[in-house]
């Protein structure tokens, strides 16, 4: 037997449809009964949480933004200090769940997280803030939430294009962790098993959005696929996407779905193994092809120019994404960097520059 060691990060999971209407029970669980409720400017489901905390519900700031940056944190702050909060409820995606993890991380107030992405930060203890235009991560068991709220019924509504970018974010979390050196079977059969849903239920979700069992299993696989992030590192593909976004100002969701196909296009001659057993889950031929197939055909971007990047940008961003080594199946060599990412900037077919065959030249 192969030995291993796995920890289990301690997230209490509610999983369903309808079950907003526990979330008053969930807050008085950790002792709350002043709670601040976190959301975006742009949320629409604020209401029912609004409604179902009733009178544990203190104070709310609607402010959350990308990226976590520290000014809106300090904002947020002086507002649950002048309302004496003693627990958060964020209500939203990344960006609302980053916001409920930046205030937990200063005050060790308790966090219930009612996810309305496939983001998957509501069960890692990972945090990005920006300050002055850099963005800085870290980790730390305060940041962890100790409560995340499920509910289907909140992602009817996402948005397709959303819907698909940010199912891709989760199918990343999962794709990386299969060749991360410390993976163990309980995460390889999350992976896989998150894969496996995102490949089946995107197409449903694309055709019919509000298709409630398509959405079920999305958001199955988002929580998957974050115990995955939260359980292993991750390589070249987050590295890079990590990159785009923090010096280039790129889409985080819609960035890992251009970027994806191509980084597994890059490591799959170091990863052969990883590669058949995605690309067996998914039901085809080829894993990095299967991803790009699946991404064009759900109406997803596929090419970096079309989100905004500079051409100019892409061998300063493969300088910095490789500037420090950290592990990755292949080595990521700032050549064959800068080359997968000019293929993802033209939107090329994944591994057209290193074939050298038609479209690599355009
Ligand atoms: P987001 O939270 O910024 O949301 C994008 C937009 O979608 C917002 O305008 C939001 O209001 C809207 N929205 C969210 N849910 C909706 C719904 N159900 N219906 C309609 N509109 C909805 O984007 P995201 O991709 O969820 O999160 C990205 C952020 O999360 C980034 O800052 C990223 O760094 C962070 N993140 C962190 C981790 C971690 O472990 N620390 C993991 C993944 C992502």
């Amino acid at each position: 037997m192969r030995g291993f060691v796995h920890t289990t990060d301690p997230v209490r999971v509610v999983f369903g449809t309808g079950t907003v209407n526990r979330v008053r029970e969930e807050a008085e669980r950790l002792g709350a009964r002043r709670t601040l409720l976190l959301s975006s400017p742009s949320a629409r489901s604020v209401g029912p949480v609004r409604a179902r905390l009733g009178p544990l519900l203190a104070a709310e700031f609607a402010g959350a933004a990308p990226h976590t940056p520290v000014e809106v944190t300090e904002r947020a702050l002086r507002v649950l200090r002048e309302s004496d909060v003693d627990g958060l409820v964020a209500i939203g995606g990344g960006s609302t769940t980053g916001l409920s993890k930046a205030l937990a991380v200063r005050t060790g107030l308790p966090q219930i997280i009612v996810p309305t992405t496939y983001a998957g930060s509501e069960v890692t203890s990972v945090l990005g803030e920006t300050e002055n235009g850099r963005k800085t991560t870290r980790s730390d068991p305060k940041i962890l939430p100790d409560t995340v709220l499920y509910d289907v019924d909140f992602t009817l509504g996402l948005p397709v294009a959303m819907s698909v970018t940010s199912a891709v974010n989760a199918l990343a979390h999962a794709v990386e962790a299969l060749y991360a050196p410390e993976v163990d079977h309980v995460s390889e059969d999350r992976a896989l098993e998150a894969i496996a849903l995102i490949a089946r239920a995107l197409p449903q979700v694309a055709a019919r959005p509000s298709d409630p069992d398509a959405r079920t299993d999305l958001l199955h696989a988002a929580w998957l696929a974050g115990t995955c992030l939260a359980a292993v590192g991750m390589g070249l593909h987050h590295k890079l996407c990590h990159t785009l976004g923090g010096s280039f100002a790129m889409p985080h969701a819609a960035t890992h779905t251009v970027v994806l196909p191509h980084v597994m296009a890059y490591n799959a001659p170091a990863a052969g193994e990883v590669m058949r057993r995605i690309a067996r889950v998914m039901g085809v031929d080829d894993a990095p092809g299967g991803a790009h197939d699946l991404i064009a055909r759900v109406g997803g971007p596929t090419s970096l120019r079309d989100l905004g990047m500079a051409e100019t940008d892409l061998a300063r961003a493969a300088e910095l994404a490789t500037a420090h080594p950290y592990p990755n199946p292949r080595e990521p060599d700032r050549e064959g960097v800068e080359a997968l990412l000019v293929d993802a900037w033209y939107g090329r077919e994944p591994g057209a520059s290193s074939r050298g065959g038609p479209g690599a030249a355009d």
